[in-house]
């Protein structure tokens, strides 16, 4: 059984060094008297909360990997063994799952029973997974969106940035992205849809450049990254603006993480910034899919997987989400169907 191993915690931007490949033996079936399951992965999701997760921590709402052991995240599987009564063998599963060919899932009351296999099976760790729930929770909950508001997202090309974009698209709002390279705007605007889009990183002013696309200013601020980009929304945002606290991926490798001045914005002009977890929105998980699946079947979103082939390669790509490697969803294939 192949398994990637923190070697130990990681300071600063993560390394391929930081982590190796070991083969260890896993038996076959699910001992008795435990109600484990037992699952080949097929599909592994590179997910930035894991950055934290490399690091020692203390009273977060994750724990730490444990360094010499393998590292678990989402993924997407099939049953070989259970004891467990909601699961049988060759049932597919998506859940948190080792980053390893086989896994004994002893928690499996955290897994979801895929029910759906007319889309692709990938799709599991990012459109109809926990990237997805995330997308669909925080523009439609957290963000209150209306019909022809304006609508700003950060690393918008991503698992997360390109539905939530589709969504307020979908919604009749004006949307404008920001992603890291010519390509992924090209995807922003030409495949998903998107209003306008912009590469940051050509950006020298990235308030003058929020003001081109923005002129009116922004009601809806989809937050993926922090850092300068929150600054420059803020002296953006319109009266009575909302910002949904999604992630802030520019800070998670910093010793020190940078200051953001621009909050008195916040009361000036009565806005509305919160935060918020995917994991409090799973109980919304089937109504979630009642609302996706008709509307990929339908072919009105899309959504597209930068796939890797091999556990081995595992490593690389989720070092390469801190560097926008990544164009869209970041997947590792661990073997096929
Ligand atoms: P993505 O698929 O968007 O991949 C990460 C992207 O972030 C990169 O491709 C890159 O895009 C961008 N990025 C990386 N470093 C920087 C930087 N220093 N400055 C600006 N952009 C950077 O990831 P996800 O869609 O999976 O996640 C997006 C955000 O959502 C993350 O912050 C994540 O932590 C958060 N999240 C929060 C959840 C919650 O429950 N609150 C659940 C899931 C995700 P580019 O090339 O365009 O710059």
């Amino acid at each position: 059984n192949n398994q990637v191993i923190l070697r130990d915690y990681v300071s600063g931007f993560p390394k391929e060094s930081d982590f190796m490949v070991r083969t260890s033996t896993i038996r076959l079936n699910v001992p008795e008297g435990s109600n484990a399951v037992l699952v080949k992965n097929l599909y592994l999701s590179c997910d930035p909360y894991m950055r934290s997760r490399m690091t020692k921590l203390e009273g977060s709402y994750v724990e730490s990997f444990v360094p010499g052991s393998p590292i678990s995240g989402f993924g997407a599987s099939r049953v070989l063994d259970s004891r467990h009564p909601n699961f049988k063998k060759g049932d597919l599963i998506w859940g948190i799952t080792g980053w390893e060919e086989y896994s004994l899932i002893t928690t499996p009351e955290t897994l979801f029973k895929i029910e759906h296999t007319d889309v692709p099976l990938s799709y599991y760790t990012g459109l109809l997974g926990m990237p997805g729930l995330t997308a669909y929770a925080g523009f439609y909950d957290v963000a209150s969106p209306k019909k022809g508001e304006y609508v700003f997202i950060s690393a918008a090309s991503g698992a997360v940035g390109q539905l939530v974009g589709q969504f307020a698209k979908l919604l009749g709002c004006f949307v404008v992205g920001s992603a890291g390279s010519k390509a992924k705007v090209d995807l922003l605007k030409n495949k998903f849809g998107f209003d306008e889009a912009f590469n940051h990183k050509e950006e020298q002013d990235l308030e003058a450049a929020l003001k081109r696309y923005f002129p009116n200013g922004i009601d809806i601020y989809f937050e993926n990254v922090g850092g300068k980009m929150l600054d420059a929304v803020l002296v953006n945002m319109r009266l009575y603006g909302r910002i949904p606290m999604c992630g802030m991926i520019s800070q998670y490798n910093c010793e020190q993480p940078e200051g953001v001045h621009n909050l008195f914005c916040l009361i000036a002009k009565r806005i509305r910034m919160q935060g918020f977890l995917v994991f409090d929105y799973y109980h919304m998980y089937p109504k979630f899919l009642d609302t996706v699946l008709p509307l990929i079947r339908e072919g009105k979103i899309t959504y597209v997987e930068d796939i890797v082939e091999g556990l081995e390669n595992g490593p690389a790509a989720l070092i390469g989400l801190f560097y926008g490697r990544n164009v869209g969803k970041q997947v590792v294939m661990v073997a096929r169907e």
